[in-house]
């Protein structure tokens, strides 16, 4: 059978077994998300060889950035879906009397996921937790980049539950666009802002509705009181870990004009404490060819005043600093992606603020300082994503914060309950007593009926 006729029957098939109405049985999902986490325990080790063949991220990374948050997010939802499915009791107005209010949590259906490159196990199989939590079914397209994870979620999902409820659909542009021909009831989209409109546009066609998680140029803003040795070294962590191919890295530092030197012999002092090498085991290979000669572009040898070194053989891209950087400088026109960071100057903070508005919305914003009013000032002045003060990437570890983008950098969010909510409909019931009826709202209408109305309504 060719792609195209796979993937349709795929999703017709999908569609029928969600009318059955098993997927809204609680225990159904709740054993789906238990099958879900047993199946990744037992191939730990099968998904780090996968991960490192792809790109030698090794196992402490893989299980800290990627499987300890699946687990988290799996425990989570088991530990709360009872409440989150649980209708909601809303208070009734004057005017309805008498009746109760009830939001229902409802399932959308069949939900296309596609997952990105850079954290592949994380960003394909977090969004299936809610999707599942939630009651749907879910096609799974990872990216197809890091073939070897691709192949092993496609082998371990597709052997271990029906095609009817969790299946994975391997490929890469063709297929995705084949999929996306289809109908679908939800389609939840990792990846950059370029394929993001391409999906929105697909989607509209059907009125589908979107979750895009999108990227951007991520600032890190420095003010000179912030306590320079912590925020540097949590800074230099977020930015060069999976060699900087993270969609909230700190792209950019802007930092007063004065402190450049100091913060820059600091970036300097971490990252040679760090030892970012193949050989600890603590350094991942850029993902491939394309994306290292892209990054090679950006680099400007008369700025560079560290690293820079490439080894194209094992693609290798030493973590690098650049300054003084212009925003006009080519490596300030697009997302890095990668390890080289970009060091701006600015004389005060509605400098730098402006900056960053003169660019699109953010994914993340990170601050490092010790003031609260600039805190509050770029909070309140500057849209982003979110973010963190005085750390850098944490933010995406707590669960009770949505995770998203806004703007250009996405829409929509997940993580803890805001994914449940994003793969559900809230369902609104007013319910109604009969043993009191108004005739109020019923003609003939009178002055009198008018002034009732509006008392109540007023
Ligand atoms: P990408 O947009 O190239 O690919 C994402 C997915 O779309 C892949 O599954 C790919 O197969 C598919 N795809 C690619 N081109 C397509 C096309 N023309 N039509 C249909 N489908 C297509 O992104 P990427 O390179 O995998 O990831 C890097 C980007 O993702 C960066 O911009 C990064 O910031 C962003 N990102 C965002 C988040 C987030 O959570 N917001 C997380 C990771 C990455």
């Amino acid at each position: 059978m060719d792609s195209e006729k796979l993937i349709e029957e795929k999703v017709k098939n999908q569609r029928s077994f969600f009318k059955k109405q098993h997927t809204k049985n609680l225990d159904f999902r709740i054993g789906a998300l238990k099958k879900l986490k047993k199946i990744i325990q037992e191939n730990e080790k099968a998904l780090y060889e996968a991960i490192y063949l792809d790109f030698k991220k090794s196992k402490f990374e893989t299980y800290a950035t990627e499987l300890a948050l699946l687990y988290h997010d799996i425990d989570e939802a088991l530990y709360e879906i009872k409440s989150w499915v649980k209708p909601q009791k809303v208070s009734t107005n004057l005017l309805n009397f008498p009746g109760k209010s009830r939001i229902y949590q409802e399932p959308l259906g069949t939900c296309l996921i596609i997952g990105a490159w850079n954290y592949p196990y994380q960003l394909s199989l977090a969004p299936c937790v809610p999707a599942i939590a939630a009651g749907n079914t879910v096609i799974l397209k990872p990216s197809e980049i890091p073939s070897n994870t691709s192949a092993l979620m496609a082998k371990l999902i597709n052997e271990n539950f029906d095609s009817e409820f969790f299946h994975v659909i391997e490929g890469g542009k063709e297929e995705t666009q084949e999929l996306l021909k289809q109908k679908f009831d939800k389609i939840f989209f990792t990846g950059s802002t370029t394929v993001g409109k391409i999906i929105y546009e697909a989607a509209a066609k059907n009125l589908t509705p979107v979750t895009l998680e999108l990227g951007g140029k991520s600032p890190a803003i420095f003010t000179e009181n912030c306590n320079l040795d912590v925020c540097v070294k949590r800074m230099v962590w977020a930015k060069f870990i999976n060699a900087g191919q993270t969609c909230i890295a700190p792209d950019y530092i802007l930092c007063p004009e004065n402190m450049a030197i100091k913060l820059i012999e600091k970036i300097k002092e971490y990252i040679g404490k760090f030892n970012y090498s193949f050989e600890n085991d603590n350094y991942v290979q850029i993902i491939n060819d394309k994306n290292l000669e892209r990054l090679e572009k950006l680099l400007d040898p008369n700025k560079i005043v560290y690293g820079g070194q490439i080894d194209t053989s094992s693609r290798f891209m030493e973590p690098t600093i650049m300054f003084p950087v212009l925003k006009t400088d080519a490596v300030m026109q697009e997302e890095i992606f990668g390890p080289i960071l970009p060091i701006l100057t600015y004389k005060n903070m509605d400098e730098a603020i402006s900056l960053v508005q003169e660019m699109e919305k953010p994914l993340s914003c990170y601050v490092f300082t010790n003031d609260r009013k600039v805190e509050q000032k770029i909070i309140s002045q500057i849209s982003f994503g979110g973010g963190a003060i005085n750390d850098a990437l944490m933010h995406i570890a707590n669960s009770s914060l949505p995770f998203g983008g806004v703007g250009q950098s996405g829409i929509g969010s997940y993580h803890g309950k805001a994914g449940f909510d994003s793969f559900s409909h809230n369902k609104s019931v007013f319910r109604k007593y009969n043993w009191l009826e108004l005739k109020i709202k019923y003609s003939p209408y009178s002055n009198s009926k008018f002034k009732w109305i509006k008392r109540l309504f007023g």
